[in-house]
């Protein structure tokens, strides 16, 4: 019997087809059809693609298709800056 690779205790009964781990049922995501720990660390926008870092206006994972980076540093999703929530000018230096 093969045992779930998040928890270790429980008999596994899906494989994740992103990152190949067999898990239980617990720690399976059935709406996005992907493992637990996948299913953290995919874009939480689109769902489709892994995440690469947070959109610092609303805190969503997101993917390199739904964040534009803004400073070195930092990343905002396309939805906020649809909604006006964030000005792509605003962290430029006026010096
Ligand atoms: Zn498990
Ligand atoms: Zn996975
Ligand atoms: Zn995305
Ligand atoms: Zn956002």
């Amino acid at each position: 019997m093969k045992v779930c690779d998040i928890c270790e205790s429980k008999p596994a009964k899906y494989k994740c087809p992103v990152c190949g781990r067999y898990v239980c049922e617990d720690d399976f995501d059935f709406n996005k059809g992907v493992c637990k720990v996948c299913s953290e660390t995919m874009c939480e926008i689109c769902g489709k693609y892994p995440s690469i870092g947070y959109c610092m206006i609303c805190g969503r994972n997101g993917c390199e298709d739904c964040l534009i980076q803004v400073t070195p540093v930092s990343y905002v999703c396309k939805e906020c800056i649809r909604q006006g929530r964030y000005r792509l000018e605003t962290w430029q230096s006026i010096s």
